[in-house]
């Protein structure tokens, strides 16, 4: 917040989980909750469920010796395997949501409708009245290519552009032999995003992009000609973005944007952003 944030857009609770008890301590998470959405001042915080597995193993809770962990069980995957920890969480929320009209629930890794549907039956169950915000991690393919379904079952698109660069382009961002493949300017991305982006304004719900995406201030002018209004960013970044964005004419960005669209390669969107960049 004393960067000038204007909440919390992505809350990763699985960063609080350090030792295995700690995953169905429902007191425990209430509390650590609770601190942040004060701290919040009123202002929008969105916890994000456990996202465990994949990149993130936790002891006692993600799966051992998986083949391919990344196509494995992560995030809802792995919550819906073990219900006493993903409903323990739930209703932490939901307690808090109750004092705390702010604060707001994202689910990562859905890939389909089926599996939104049951988390908002299951947060139904722990709590019939809460009053939670609903937001659907879009970082799967399979759930940009459903945003239209998803957007009209929840209440708001945070798109992951971290899994969703890595899923589209079959690229480990972190394999450092795979640099020239993982790019979140790949037409192939944008192309994504931009289809997310229409989904929301078609539907009328909120879209914003969580993954590191977001702060890149080179994406800037091209993530507003798309249509992007909502950042959620790493803390340091935000005053940059927000100096940066007072000079950019949106109609001008939207100009780029469908530039952007129309190119086939990394190399003619890095150049596009670049050239706008440099003549405005
Ligand atoms: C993402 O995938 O873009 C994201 C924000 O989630 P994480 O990086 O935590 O997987
Ligand atoms: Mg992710």
């Amino acid at each position: 917040m004393a960067m000038g944030a204007d909440g919390i857009g992505l809350f990763r609770t699985e960063l609080l989980v350090s030792r295995p008890e700690h995953l169905l301590d429902e007191d425990r998470q209430v509390v650590a909750y609770s601190a942040a959405a004060i701290a919040t001042e009123g202002r929008p915080i969105v916890f994000r469920t456990f996202d465990v597995g994949g990149d993130k193993p936790v002891a006692g809770f993600s799966i051992d010796g998986e083949t391919n962990p990344f196509l494995g069980l992560r995030g809802v995957r792995l919550c819906f395997e073990r219900l006493d920890v993903f409903t323990t969480q739930l209703r932490a929320i939901a307690r808090v949501g109750r004092d705390h009209p702010n604060v707001e629930i994202l689910i990562p890794m859905i890939s389909g409708v089926e599996e939104l549907e049951r988390v908002i039956a299951l947060l139904a169950e722990v709590d019939p009245d809460h009053r939670l915000k609903i937001g659907t991690m879009v970082e799967v393919p399979s759930a940009s290519l459903l945003a239209h379904e998803l957007a009209a079952r929840c209440d708001f698109l945070s798109v992951g552009t971290n899994d969703l660069t890595a899923y589209i382009l079959a690229a480990d961002r972190t394999n450092t032999s795979l640099q020239g493949f993982y790019s979140e300017l790949h037409p192939a991305v944008i192309r994504t995003l931009s289809s997310i982006l229409v989904a929301g304004r078609e539907t009328g719900t909120k879209v914003s992009v969580c993954g590191e995406l977001a702060g890149d201030v080179r994406a800037l002018p091209l993530l507003i000609g798309l249509g992007l209004r909502h950042f959620s960013a790493a803390a340091p970044m935000v005053p940059r973005l927000k100096h940066a964005i007072q000079s950019i004419d949106s109609q001008q960005a939207q100009e780029l944007a469908s530039q952007v669209l129309q190119s086939s390669k990394v190399q003619e969107v890095e150049d596009l952003v670049d050239e706008w960049i440099a003549a405005h």
